[in-house]
């Protein structure tokens, strides 16, 4: 049996005391605190709300309802950060990855990949580093420095669509490409910041703000069990969808490639899951990193299929995308197609997901911060790298 594996704890705290982000509160949040604490009438919440996450004000002078003394009051006792976009790389199939500072210098990133309609889909960080240590995955390498606050996962979302708005001006586009969907999958484990990862869910389906519709929203956990079960508790299965990155279909492999299951197996990860109550429409999505020889054996689609049967569910078939930092080799095309052949014949849904911006090391499991910024070395441009 493996030793359990321990999760790492975060190098710096969250918050370090001072005045609170605005955008760290849920609406009701932000309305119970201004009437409470500033004295404010209840309708200012919501228009602060409003200027927040639907016009993405980047500071209170932009705010030209909320009368002077207010903002002033505001001034005094709230702040209203925002990440520096370091870098923007561009990929040969329109992925773009950005690289991201916090204010004191921890560099995270997040990517938007296009869909076939001329939106996006948004991949977002929720942690800088990841305090698990899954074997195929570049961002373990950089350790857990800490959690994101909820202010810097929306944040995310917002310079992306500022980005797609100032490309928009720039060539003269009437309508500015839109960010359609979002996926916790980079950096972090999103259910390990739970609180703030729910509060981010929260503030961005907000219909007072940027009214991203729930079913548009994925989750994805590595297997996090009793943040899993707090997920169904809570009811957010139904509001967003849940993805397992499951990657193996034996304790013994699942253990290398994803130390946490030394912690909790595949079965009790599985029951767990099945446990969730879902949306009507809605199916678990199973992750499976294809790596070769370790887990995309006829035998593994079997099992696999053994496994997930009972469940409503899809499986994304992802062939490992190859990185200095993991001893795991990508399966030929051949492989990869009999294994994601195997499991429909057996009568799962399954779909290969091919790598998106790989040439950027955009890929799932590639974000590392390669070329990453020395802290305290912040550019004031915006450079982007095609
Ligand atoms: S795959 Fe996800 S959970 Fe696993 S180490 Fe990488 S970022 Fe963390």
């Amino acid at each position: 049996m493996s030793q359990v594996v321990a999760i790492r704890g975060p190098k710096a705290p969250l918050h370090r005391g001072g005045a609170i982000d605005l955008r760290e509160m849920s609406r009701t949040e932000l309305s119970a605190f201004l009437t409470r604490k500033l004295g404010m009438p209840r309708f200012r919440g919501d228009q602060i709300f409003s200027w927040l996450h639907k016009h993405r004000a980047r500071d209170l002078q932009a705010m030209t309802n909320i009368k002077a003394s207010d903002r002033e009051k505001l001034a005094q006792a709230t702040s209203l950060g925002h990440l520096t976009v370091d870098q923007v790389h561009r990929a040969k199939d329109g992925t773009r990855k950005f690289r991201l500072l916090t204010a004191e210098g921890f560099a995270l990133e997040s990517v938007l990949i296009p869909n076939d309609d001329r939106g996006y889909t948004q991949c977002i960080s929720s942690q800088v580093g990841c305090a698990l240590t899954c074997a195929f995955c570049a961002t373990q390498t950089l350790g857990f420095s800490r959690n994101l606050a909820t202010w810097e996962i929306v944040d995310q979302v917002y310079q992306a669509q500022d980005l797609l708005a100032a490309e928009a001006e720039k060539t003269g586009q009437k309508w500015p490409e839109r960010v359609q969907n979002l996926v916790f999958m980079g950096m972090g484990e999103p259910l390990h910041n739970y609180n703030q990862v729910k509060r981010a869910v929260e503030v961005l389906t907000d219909d007072m703000g940027a009214d991203f519709a729930g079913r548009r929203i994925t989750i994805s956990s590595a297997g996090l069990v009793p943040a899993i079960a707090r997920f169904g508790r809570e009811g957010l299965g139904n509001e967003v969808g849940l993805a397992i990155s499951l990657n193996a279909t034996t304790d013994k492999v699942r253990d290398v490639v994803m130390p946490i299951n030394t912690r909790w197996n595949i079965a009790t990860l599985l029951k767990t899951v099945a446990e969730v109550p879902l949306h009507r429409r809605r199916w678990v999505t199973f992750e499976y990193v294809l790596l070769a020889g370790v887990n995309d054996s006829d035998d593994d689609a079997r099992r696999l299929h053994q496994l997930v049967a009972k469940m409503r569910c899809q499986i994304n078939v992802i062939p490992f995308n190859p990185h200095p930092q993991a001893p795991f080799k990508r399966p030929s095309k051949t492989r990869v197609k009999r294994f994601t052949d195997l499991c429909r014949k057996l009568g799962l849904r399954a779909f290969v997901r091919t790598p998106r911006g790989d040439d950027i090391d955009a890929a799932c499991g590639q974000l590392a911060l390669k070329g990453g910024p020395k802290p305290g070395s912040l550019p004031g441009s915006l450079p982007v790298v095609s």
